[in-house]
């Protein structure tokens, strides 16, 4: 165990490393694990990382507990583009960092295995989620595993397949009225009153999902020249827990340089995108509505840290509209062989849009955070055909 302390970023009061807390007790401002590098860089060498498995475990020592819960989540492919960098002419290599093969279909895994294991670590007897669906259906597949009952909050317009997944492995799920940011604060109050583990996009989860920038730092060869890696941005805790991976590996010398960090979102509810813009607060968007689910967060949690992660390494915000998203989807299934949830495409729309801007020779990676499978209603081009099984109907079928 490396962590040294847990600081608050907002008012810089520090706690120590093994309290349970989930917001700054004097301001509420939000967390974050600080460990003794000094001493992770005597252990963790690329030699040490590299003979172990290619898998979310391999960089043990930089999660905040000793053992996690695990479903081999994480060792996700890094596929260079097919196609669309070709046909769009790109200057730059396009990479995409598929999330959607983890065990339950989302990037989220990364940050349950850490979550629910430190909930073991505190003995907890519950654990309470508000989810906008994938986040639900992880900590419901690794609470089961590690024996612990969960309680799910959803807001009323989830998916039906995510509520379907989320009861499949035996949680307990209750659907709320009101929208996500109305769901977070229920657990936090439930946190408050009944003691109830809260998981969610807190500092464990970040630590989590720190995975995804690893990986891709590993994948690259341990060389950030150039590259940049692009994310949605929903409450923010994916690209701040890529952005804390990569400042940690520079830290401990493993890269001598650190990647570029863009988050894209959507243009309904796009909060970091608009301070990002007018270099000011983020305001919170009201009862935001759009296709892509899984990054509708109006108050996102972990929002100022997504904006800092931009600013400080030179990255771009973006923001970009359902049919450019839909648009995305659609190349990357047709042209790449990936599928993917809106949200996971993204990343993509947010590169298409500012591809003139971004230096040539760059190595860009969209992250596709989650799999197609999770959100079937939303519309795709294209329709079965009903045919007969007479095999006279062929020579008609091959003809077109
Ligand atoms: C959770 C999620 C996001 C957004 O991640 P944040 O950490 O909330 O910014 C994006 N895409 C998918 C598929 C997700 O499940």
């Amino acid at each position: 165990m490396f962590e040294k302390q847990i600081i608050c970023s907002n008012c810089g009061r520090s706690y120590p490393a093994d309290r349970m807390i989930f917001r700054c007790e004097r301001c509420s401002g939000s967390l974050e694990v600080i460990y003794d590098y000094s001493k992770l860089k005597r252990v963790v060498t690329k030699e040490k990382l590299r003979a172990r498995e290619f898998l979310h475990s391999r960089y043990l020592e930089m999660f905040p507990v000793r053992k996690l819960v695990t479903l081999n989540e994480g060792g996700t492919a890094l596929l260079r583009s097919r196609n669309i960098e070709r046909e769009l002419k790109l200057r730059f290599e396009l990479y995409f960092k598929y999330e959607a093969v983890n065990p339950t279909g989302s990037f989220k895994d990364r940050g349950s295995s850490v979550e629910v294991a430190k909930a073991l670590e505190f003995r907890v007897k519950r654990v309470v989620c508000a989810s906008t669906g994938n986040m639900g259906a992880s900590v419901a597949a690794y609470s089961a595993i590690a024996n612990v009952p969960c309680y799910i909050f959803i807001p009323g317009d989830a998916a039906t397949t995510k509520m379907k997944q989320i009861l499949a492995y035996g949680a307990k799920l209750y659907k709320i009225p009101g929208d996500y940011a109305k769901a977070a604060e229920l657990v936090e109050e439930a946190f408050n009153t009944h003691k109830a583990y809260l998981l969610g996009d807190y500092l464990y989860r970040r630590e989590g999902s720190k995975s995804v920038g690893y990986e891709i730092l590993d994948q690259m060869g341990f060389r950030a020249d150039g590259l940049q890696i692009v994310t949605p941005v929903g409450n923010g805790t994916l690209i701040s827990g890529v952005a804390k991976a990569c400042k940690e590996f520079y830290i401990m010398g493993l890269i001598n340089r650190k990647p570029k960090i863009s988050g894209v979102q959507s243009r309904g509810c796009d909060p970091v995108y608009k301070a990002f813009k007018s270099c000011g607060k983020i305001v919170p968007i009201r009862h935001p509505d759009i296709i892509s689910k899984a990054i509708e967060c109006g108050n996102p949690l972990d929002g100022e840290r997504a904006l800092r992660a931009i600013q400080d390494s030179y990255g771009f915000s973006e923001s970009v509209t359902d049919t450019e998203i839909l648009k995305a989807r659609e190349m990357m299934a047709r042209r790449e062989g990936l599928f993917t949830e809106p949200s996971g495409a993204v990343p993509l729309a947010g590169v298409i849009k500012n591809r003139h801007d971004i230096p040539g020779g760059s190595k860009v990676v969209c992250v596709v955070t989650g799999h197609g499978l999770k959100s079937p209603t939303t519309a795709v081009h294209g329709r079965e055909k009903r045919i007969s099984g007479d095999p006279k109907v062929l020579k008609r079928v091959f003809r077109e």
